[in-house]
C-alpha cells in the first residue's frame, strides 16, 4: 500500500499560495487507515509509551486508535478555551505570530513515557508546542509519529533541535 494515493493536494487551501495535503481519504478507505495506525503502531511497538499526546484535531484521528492499539491512554491537545478542566498552556512562535495548545494539567502523571503522535509534520511548530507542553508535567517523551511528513519545511530539524526524533510512515 502506498499512503500517497490516500493524499489529496488542495492547492490555495486555506490561503492562496498554500498547498494543503489532505489526508481524509485515509479515512475513508479501511485498509488505508487500519494500514497508517499499524503502521504507526509497528514502528513504536517495545517503545514504552505509557500515554500518547496528539493535538487537535487530525492528530486526534490517528492518535487515539493507536491508543487503543497499543493499550495506553490519550491526552488531547487542544486550542484554548476548548478544555473543560484546569489547563496548562503553552504560546508558541509560528512564521507570522503566534499559537497556543492547552492540556488538562492532570492529562499526564510524571511518571508517563509520551509518545507524540499527529497527522503531519511541516514546520515543526505544533509538535515542538506539544514537546513543551509535556516536558512541563515532568515525563519523559520516548517519541514522536506522523503519518505524512513535508521535507521541505524542516519539520524535522526543528524536531530534532527539540530533542525528539520524529518518526514519518510518508516522507
Ligand atoms: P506545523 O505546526 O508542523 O507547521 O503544522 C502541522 C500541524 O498543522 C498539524 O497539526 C497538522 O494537522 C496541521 N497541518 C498543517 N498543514 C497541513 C496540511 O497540509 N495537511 C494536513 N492534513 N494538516 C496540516
Amino acid at each position: 500500500m502506498n499512503l500517497r494515493d490516500y493524499i489529496r493536494d488542495i492547492p490555495d487551501y486555506p490561503k492562496p499560495g498554500i498547498m494543503f495535503f489532505d489526508i481524509t481519504p485515509i479515512l475513508k478507505s479501511p485498509k488505508a487507515l487500519q494500514y497508517a495506525v499499524d503502521g504507526l503502531a509497528e514502528r513504536f511497538s517495545g517503545c514504552g509509551a505509557s500515554k500518547i499526546v496528539a493535538a487537535e484535531a487530525r492528530g486526534f484521528l490517528f492518535g487515539t486508535p493507536l491508543a487503543v492499539k497499543m493499550g495506553i491512554g490519550f491526552a488531547p491537545v487542544r486550542k484554548p478555551g476548548k478544555l473543560p478542566y484546569k489547563n496548562r498552556s503553552v504560546t508558541y512562535d509560528l512564521e507570522y505570530g503566534t499559537d497556543t495548545l492547552c492540556m488538562h494539567e492532570d492529562a499526564i502523571d510524571p511518571g508517563d513515557k509520551v509518545l507524540i503522535i499527529d497527522d503531519l509534520l511541516a514546520t515543526g511548530g505544533t509538535a515542538v508546542g506539544m514537546v513543551q507542553l509535556v516536558r512541563e508535567t515532568g515525563a519523559d517523551i520516548v517519541g514522536s509519529g506522523f503519518v505524512v511528513e513535508l521535507g521541505f519545511l524542516d519539520g524535522v530539524k526543528t524536531m530534532q533541535n527539540a530533542g525528539v526524533e520524529p518518526t514519518c510512515l510518508l516522507t
